[in-house]
């Protein structure tokens, strides 16, 4: 399965993602699809919609302290479930979708969520840490919501600017940064 990226403004990322009903041959698919490319991509998570599938599922692998990305640690998350959070963390974040650009963003330290497997079992997990970052920015991203949508009314509207740069450059084929 081919995949390509979806990037703003792409009016797709605006999606809200449907529960997955079926965990069959399909589903597997895709998500066997997914893992390679955003390990290709050098992301720490994707959400379908970011590949033009508009179902709620999620992979999210986070480096180890080498900097490894293992297979061991690839987590898939259907139809996730926030049933407790708490405290709250700053981090820079980025997205493959918004590419070149990363910024501070307020999220809760710690989440716990109820999820679903490939195969349709109930899981809890509890996260901290970049993992919880990471779910939280992600899950975002089954509502339409972007992180870019975070930002202050000042700091979007310079986003904005930059990001408009950046698209002009990369038709133009002139230098990007
Ligand atoms: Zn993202």
């Amino acid at each position: 399965m081919k995949l390509i990226i979806v990037e703003y403004p792409d009016k797709k990322l605006r999606e809200k993602s449907k529960k997955v009903e079926v965990f069959d041959e399909k589903l597997h698919k895709l998500l066997d699809a997914m893992h390679p490319f955003m390990i290709r991509t050098n992301g720490i998570g994707l959400a379908a919609i970011q590949v033009n599938h508009a179902t709620q599922a999620l992979v999210l692998n986070i480096p180890d302290e080498d900097g490894e990305q293992s297979k061991e640690n690839l987590l898939e998350i259907i139809n996730p479930v926030i049933t407790a959070k708490n405290g709250e963390t700053v981090y820079q974040e980025g997205c493959l979708s918004v590419p070149s650009f990363y910024e501070d963003i307020q999220r809760f330290e710690t989440i716990s969520i109820n999820y679903q497997d490939r195969d349709g079992n109930t899981k809890r997990l509890e996260a901290d840490g970049l993992l919880s970052i990471a779910i939280q920015h992600e899950m975002d991203h089954l509502e339409g919501i972007l992180f870019i949508d975070k930002l202050s009314y000042s700091r979007r509207k310079k986003f904005e600017k930059e990001y408009k740069r950046m698209l002009k450059e990369k038709r133009t084929g002139g230098k990007k940064e």
